[in-house]
C-alpha cells in the first residue's frame, strides 16, 4: 500500500468531490451558454456554484474567475501586462512557482525590467518590496504560502507597502498573490490582506484536476489576451467545466468545514515529524511561520536517493526543492532561501492533507529512522 505524504503535489479526489463531479455530469450535460432550456440549466448552476465559491472565500460573485488551474489564472495575470504601450517594471519573489518564474524571460525580452526579491528562510522583507517600487511598477507577486517549504508570507504588511507607494503615482500596482497552497489551510483573507490578485488550484485541496480559480478584486486591473467566446466576464473564454468547477466547490466546502479543529490536528502531527526527524539529526528547512501542511528537511543522503529509500518502503514523498520533476537545473528554492547548496541537494518535502492519519505519519517516522540508521 501507498503511504501518501506528497498531497502539496496534488491531492487525490475526495469521494465528496467525485460524486458531485459525476452527479453534474449526468444533470447539466449542457453548454452553459446554449440559449435552449438545457444550457439556461446549466447556466444557473453555474452562477450558483459562483455564488457558492465566493460566499466559502468571503469574496463577490464577480470576483470568482473559473480556470483550467492556478497556471491559467497565473497565465492571465502576467500576459496581460503586455498590453501596456510601454514596458514597465515587475517585482517578483525568488521563490515563486514555476508557473510564475517562467513569464520572467519573455517579459524581459518584451523590454520590461524584473526585479527579483531575496526571501531568506523563504520571507519576502516587505521592506525590500518598497526599495525595489518605482513610477514605473505595474505588479508585484509574492506567493501566499510557499509550496517547498510552506512559508507564510505577510500578504498583508506587503499590500500596505504598494498601497501607500500608490498614493505617489497615478496608476494603480497589481499586487499578485500565488495563493494555491493556502486555500484551505491557513487563514486565507482575500478581501482584507489587500491583493489584488490570487491563483488558485482545485486538486490540491482534494478537488479534481484541470480546475482552478482567479480571484480579481477589480476586473478592470486586467485585460486578458484572449477573451475567446465571452464566458468568465471575456476573463477566461472557453466552454466551461461545469462538472469540474461543482466538484471544486463542493471539495472546498469540504475543506472548510471545521476547519480549526482540521489545523490543529495537522499542527501536532506535523510539529511531531519535525521533532523526530530533528532528534535524527535531519534539517529542517521549513522554520518560522510555515504552513504545518509542508515540512522540508534535509538528510545526509541526496534527495533522489532519501526519497527512492522511502518509496521502496511504501512512503511517497517529493524529492528535490522544486516542485516538478521537470523543473530545470538551476533552480533550487532551498538554496534561493538561502540554505546553502548541500542543504538544497539532500533536501525533500513531506507534505500532509486533512487526510493523513496519524497511524501513516507513525510508519513515516519509523521508514525514516531505519533508513538513516541503516547509513
Ligand atoms: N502555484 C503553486 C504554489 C503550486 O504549488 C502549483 C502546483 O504545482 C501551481 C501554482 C500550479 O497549479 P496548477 O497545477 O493548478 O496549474
Amino acid at each position: 500500500m501507498l503511504n501518501y505524504f506528497d498531497y502539496a503535489a496534488t491531492s487525490p479526489m475526495s469521494p465528496r468531490a467525485i460524486s458531485s463531479f459525476v452527479k453534474c455530469a449526468e444533470s447539466y450535460p449542457f453548454n452553459p451558454s446554449s440559449i435552449h432550456k438545457g444550457g439556461l440549466k446549466a447556466h444557473k448552476k453555474l452562477d450558483e456554484t459562483r455564488e457558492r465559491t465566493a460566499s466559502i472565500l468571503r469574496i463577490k460573485p464577480e470576483q470568482v474567475v473559473f480556470t483550467s488551474g492556478a497556471t491559467e489564472a497565473i497565465n492571465i495575470v502576467f500576459s496581460s501586462l503586455l498590453w501596456h504601450k510601454t514596458p514597465g517594471k515587475v517585482i517578483i519573489s525568488r521563490i515563486e512557482h514555476d508557473a510564475v518564474r517562467s513569464f520572467i524571460p519573455l517579459l524581459k525580452e518584451k523590454g520590461w525590467k524584473v526585479a527579483m526579491l531575496k526571501a531568506k528562510r523563504g520571507f519576502v522583507d516587505p521592506e525590500d518590496v518598497k526599495r525595489e517600487l518605482t513610477e514605473d511598477t505595474r505588479l508585484v507577486a509574492v506567493m501566499n504560502v510557499n509550496n517547498v517549504n510552506g512559508a507564510i508570507q505577510d500578504t498583508h504588511k506587503i499590500a500596505a507597502v504598494i498601497r501607500e507607494f500608490e498614493k505617489s503615482i497615478k496608476h494603480k500596482i497589481i499586487f499578485f498573490s500565488d495563493s494555491v497552497q493556502a486555500l484551505a489551510k491557513t487563514g486565507l483573507d482575500l478581501d482584507g490582506s489587500g491583493v489584488d490578485a490570487a491563483s488558485f488550484s482545485a486538486h490540491k485541496i482534494s478537488g479534481p484536476r484541470g480546475v482552478g480559480m482567479l480571484y480579481i478584486r477589480n476586473k478592470n486591473l486586467i485585460r486578458p489576451l484572449s477573451a475567446a467566446g465571452g464566458q468568465e466576464s471575456a476573463i477566461r473564454g472557453g466552454t466551461e467545466n461545469l462538472a469540474g468547477i461543482v466538484s471544486f466547490s463542493e471539495a472546498l466546502e469540504e475543506a472548510y468545514e471545521n476547519r480549526d479543529e482540521k489545523e490543529k490536528r495537522i499542527i501536532t502531527l506535523s510539529e511531531r515529524i519535525k521533532d523526530e526527524l530533528s532528534a535524527l539529526g535531519l534539517e529542517i528547512n521549513s522554520e518560522g511561520l510555515t504552513s504545518p501542511y509542508i515540512i522540508n528537511v534535509s538528510s545526509p543522503l541526496p534527495s533522489e536517493v532519501f526519497s527512492r529509500m522511502l518509496d521502496d518502503k511504501g512512503y511517497a514523498i517529493s524529492s528535490g526543492s522544486a516542485c516538478s520533476n521537470n523543473a530545470k537545473k538551476g533552480e533550487n528554492i532551498i538554496e534561493a532561501m538561502g540554505y546553502g547548496n548541500r542543504r538544497a541537494e539532500s533536501s525533500v518535502r513531506i507534505s500532509l492533507s486533512d487526510y493523513t492519519e496519524e497511524g501513516e505519519v507513525d510508519g513515516l517516522i519509523n521508514a525514516i529512522k531505519e533508513i538513516i540508521h541503516g547509513i
